[in-house]
């Protein structure tokens, strides 16, 4: 599960993904309707990977 910010509107919205590849996806935002790069506009996720985030 990951947590999307809207590039638009800016509201946080949960995405869950079926296969995990995410790179080339994109959302609507459940908001206003904008559609953004799901790997760009990751605000959380389960994964450890994440470069940004802090402990
Ligand atoms: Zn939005």
């Amino acid at each position: 599960m990951l947590l999307l910010k809207c590039p638009k509107c800016g509201n946080s919205m949960k995405y869950s993904s079926t296969d995990g590849i995410l790179y080339k996806k994109r959302k609507a935002c459940v908001y206003c309707g904008h559609s953004f790069k799901v790997s760009s506009h990751i605000t959380s996720s389960s994964s450890k990977n994440l470069p940004n985030s802090k402990p």
